[in-house]
């Protein structure tokens, strides 16, 4: 019999505000369904926007953490300091990267009426997503002339890659058995099934650096998943839309794909995703207001139709074992649909 293979999974906070309770319920599916695999969680702080990280909210995130029993495994990996890291990557896929010197106005007025921008993405079980994705670029930085380029230099320009279909002019600095890829990327996912997207219905040529130097979120978690072994990522099903581009980077870095658990996101009561402005759904303030995790770990557990006592994740963990489960049962989330409204408090 083949080995089971040792599973990697992470934990990948942004330290720009202070966790919610829709954090909660994805950090502890990510947890739950690494542990029952006996495999190892890493934890990767997201810190990579100088401009929004904040300590006061990677502290806030620890102590959040130990509050509702959520372990990881090694040393915490802080982006903010994997910076020559990113740029050796940037410059091994330069063949694909070209400066875009587009203003954000620019960008704007080029993507046209805005319904058009939105892809809607059919999950077998027929539920209609509609991640964002920001406005489809149009390439118009893609083919400009040495010559078109060098006038534009004093202008900051983040830096784009290039993705398929390629065109003829690309062919001579295209590796072969890239220049036909198609823009279609299929994946299984663990909750939503198949699925089939399309590169060029998430917005197209995509950045990894922004025009102000930093380094994009497609970028940093693709090589950080890459460089870490990840081969299992749990997370929101409003990131749904950048899998493609993440599975794009991977191939041609020519490196397998983690498997993904895009997982139902929580909805407040009005129909509106949570978010770092719902304060009063902060883990910090909930952390004040009872003392113990129990009535969050228990509320959150009833969505995986478990409704025993609930004192800490530990617990929840041996109740999943204890009725057999070597890992995590997605299908239970499948019946959730994409998002469920909360009205916890
Ligand atoms: N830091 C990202 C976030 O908080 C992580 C997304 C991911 O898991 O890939 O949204």
């Amino acid at each position: 019999m083949e080995d089971a293979k040792h599973i990697i999974g992470r934990l990948a906070p942004s330290p720009t505000g202070y966790l919610h309770l829709g954090n909660a319920w994805s950090f502890l599916l990510a947890w739950l369904s690494v542990r029952l695999q006996g495999g190892t969680l890493y934890l990767r702080m997201e810190d990579i926007d100088p401009a929004r990280s904040k300590p006061e909210y990677t502290d806030g995130i620890l102590e959040d953490f130990a509050w509702l029993g959520i372990d990881f495994d090694g040393d915490i990996i802080y982006q903010s300091k994997r910076s020559d890291i990113y740029e050796e990557y940037i410059n091994r896929l330069s063949a694909f990267i070209y400066p875009c010197y587009c203003t954000r106005k620019e960008l704007r007025e080029m993507a046209g009426a805005p319904q058009s921008t939105t892809p809607k993405i059919m999950t077998p079980a027929n539920r209609l997503i509609m991640p964002d994705t920001g406005a489809i670029y149009r390439r118009s930085c893609r083919f400009l002339t040495e010559e078109q380029r060098a006038q534009k230099q004093n202008q900051n320009a983040c830096l784009r890659l290039a993705c398929p279909p390629f065109d003829e002019r690309e062919q001579e600095k295209i590796p072969a058995e890239i220049f036909n890829l198609s823009p279609d990327f299929f994946f299984d996912d663990l909750v939503l099934g198949r699925q089939h997207i399309n590169l060029n219905d998430c917005g197209g040529d995509f950045a990894l650096r922004r025009s102000d130097k930093v380094w994009a979120y497609q970028l940093a978690v693709s090589i950080d998943d890459m460089l870490t072994g990840v081969n299992e990522v749990v997370r929101g099903n409003d990131i749904l839309t950048s899998t493609p581009r993440q599975l794009y980077l991977f191939r041609l870095l020519g490196k397998t794909a983690p498997a993904y658990a895009h997982i139902p996101l929580l909805l407040d009561n009005a129909g509106e995703r949570l978010a770092k402005r719902h304060a009063s759904l902060s883990l910090k303030a909930l952390r004040g207001k009872y003392k113990s995790p129990a009535p969050v770990l228990q509320y959150l557990a009833e969505f995986i139709n478990i409704r025993e006592d609930i004192s800490s994740a530990k617990e929840l963990l041996t109740i999943l074992q204890n009725s057999g489960h070597s890992s995590f049962p997605w299908h239970v989330l499948t019946k959730l649909g994409s998002a469920v409204r909360t009205d916890f408090q």
